[in-house]
């Protein structure tokens, strides 16, 4: 079973862009899939972490370290 988890980027917590919640799923997702390539992007073979909100399934993705996650109650 998944955690659930609250998340934030400095003082700013992380709320579903789509219906607002404010709690997610993480998941490590690797940007060097096939399709990423068309971009030619120098990070793509980083990963990103993926917050999948709880309530809705929208994704939101998230490079370079600034992203701290708490587990949820
Ligand atoms: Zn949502």
């Amino acid at each position: 079973m998944a955690k659930r988890v609250h998340a934030a980027i400095g003082d700013n917590w992380i709320s579903c862009l789509v219906c607002d919640g404010d709690t997610f799923r993480r998941r490590e997702v690797k940007l060097n899939s096939t399709g990423m390539e068309l971009f030619n992007l120098a990070w793509a073979n980083e990963s990103a972490t993926g917050l999948i909100c709880w309530s809705c399934g929208y994704v939101h993705l998230f490079t370079g370290g600034a992203l701290r996650v708490y587990r949820a109650r």
